[in-house]
């Protein structure tokens, strides 16, 4: 068989297809009448790699290392069904540079390469429209070199490479198992690029993603942290954590791959109490398990008093004690211990409540009936509607607010006379409204009867400001997007 006229030379790592497109091209022929499958899959690319040594007077070897069949297993899998691969299911390509020299590249085919990094794009597939994405930042394009280092002839069959590429993988099935909108947190191109998915959550078992959108919020954060064993571990924690407060299978056989130690908790794990027994506690108990996880609500979003636009800065007391139950009874929920006899100590310590003299556990005892648990769930909706604000956070920064009242006193003028511990107290009940002793209410009771509404409006802006300026991740993530990667340029 003679060589074609024009025979274009393969680029680096390009993909065997993409070359055969271009050669029939190049020579005004259809690939089909140049002898080339055009139809996608391992079994193909071989005789297509074949055809074309034929066709381009090339070594055989030389164009056979151009095909995924290349790659290791542990990036192509195995035959077997069972295997992991990283191949996902679609074509991708670079929509400026493919589109420009027709060329597809190999890695491409990779979810663990979502990123075109010369011009640098995000990948689109092949045959789909996708509105033009904002170019990936340093962040993005660092933590794709990053990965893409192993793929070089040199390291790709190295047992070093072999082990990241299975680790990366396990460790974005983890991840990705109860990933949402507000977690993991991620640096700037990547969080906005999540935040154009209405649902973040993807399967990672077996298949990764098809979709490169999908792929790049998940596998850069993961090829980040596999980098450092500091921040591994942290995302590896808060993974298995919430994996753990999931209740089914699935997440289990994860916990169990993950975390061997974690299992015997989890076997220790009190069940929901049957519907039959405890209706309304386990009916409550499973509405809120599913916003904790779909939406990220977590133990520290929970005010010390859940109030709603119609309650007053100070509530009553009856109103009080209501709103610290209802706190309560969530936060047991929300950290998943409402078979555990001290969780309402740990609660009420966590929120700032006082403890009672006689401990008894709310959930248990028949505390919870449908109007509390009617209410418990609305406070949940009512704190993701507001974005998830870190209480637990303001409470703490709100402890010893020193900076924020000079910064008051500086910046608003004509606050009516009263003490530094009042002046905090107004500002942490507006910031996370919670517990005040009874004699400083009072006082605050005054000195807010005593603001006019211009400069109550303009305290409040200070203190948002100053709390903004303090530390913005702590306010609030879901609004506030910010680099947690160290290694931004
Ligand atoms: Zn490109």
């Amino acid at each position: 068989m003679r060589s074609l006229p024009v025979r274009p030379a393969p680029m680096v790592d390009e993909m065997i297809q993409s070359l055969a497109v271009r050669t029939a091209a190049a020579n005004f022929a259809h690939p089909n009448q140049l002898g080339l499958p055009t139809a996608r899959g391992l079994r193909t690319e071989q005789r297509v790699a074949a055809r074309l040594a034929e066709l381009l007077d090339m070594p055989a070897e030389q164009l056979t290392s151009l095909t995924l069949s290349a790659y290791p297993p542990v990036l192509r899998g195995e035959a077997q069904r069972s295997q992991r691969t990283w191949l996902h299911r679609t074509e991708w390509a670079c929509p400026r540079c493919s589109r420009l020299n027709g060329v597809v590249l190999r890695r491409w085919q990779l979810s663990l390469h979502p990123l075109c990094v010369q011009c640098p794009s995000l990948l689109t597939v092949v045959g789909t429209h996708r509105e033009d994405s904002a170019p990936p930042d340093t962040a993005a394009l660092d933590a794709q070199r990053l990965i893409a280092q192993d793929l070089e002839p040199e390291r790709l069959h190295t047992a070093g490479a072999q082990r990241r590429f299975a680790d990366l993988y396990l460790l974005c099935e983890l991840v990705s198992a109860t990933a949402d909108q507000d977690w993991p947190r991620l640096p700037g191109w990547e969080h906005d690029l999540r935040a154009e998915l209405s649902q973040p959550h993807s399967e990672w078992s077996r298949h990764p993603p098809d979709s490169p959108v999908r792929a790049a919020i998940v596998v850069f954060l993961c090829g980040r942290a596999l980098a450092n064993p500091a921040r591994q571990r942290l995302l590896r924690g808060e993974a298995i954590e919430r994996l753990a407060a999931r209740d089914d299978d699935a997440a289990r056989t994860l916990v169990r791959r993950f975390a061997p130690g974690a299992l015997d908790t989890e076997r220790r794990r009190p069940q929901v109490p049957s519907q039959r027994t405890q209706p309304v506690l386990a009916s409550m108990i499973r509405t809120i398990q599913r916003l904790q996880r779909t939406r990220g609500l977590q133990p520290r979003h929970v005010p010390a008093w859940p109030v709603d636009a119609t309650d007053s800065l100070i509530p009553t007391c009856d109103r009080r004690r209501e709103l610290e139950h209802r706190a309560v009874t969530l936060h047991v929920l929300l950290a998943g211990r409402w078979h555990d006899p001290n969780a309402e100590v740990d609660a009420r310590r966590d929120l700032g409540l006082r403890s009672h003299r006689r401990q008894r556990n709310a959930m248990l005892e028949g505390a919870v009936d449908a109007t509390r648990a009617a209410h418990v769930v609305r406070i949940a909706e009512r704190l993701i509607i507001q974005g998830l604000i870190d209480h637990q956070g303001l409470r703490q920064r709100l402890a010893t607010p020193s900076g924020l009242l000079s910064t008051v006193r500086r910046q608003v003028a004509g606050l009516p006379v009263t003490s530094d511990v009042v002046l905090a107290a107004w500002c942490r009940l507006h910031q996370s409204p919670g517990p005040v002793d009874e004699a400083t209410l009072a006082s605050i009771r005054v000195f807010d009867r005593d603001l006019d509404p211009e400069l109550r409006l303009r305290l409040r802006e200070v203190l948002d400001d100053y709390l903004e300026g303090v530390d913005p991740a702590a306010v609030d993530t879901a609004q506030c997007p910010f680099v947690v990667d160290g290694r931004t340029a």
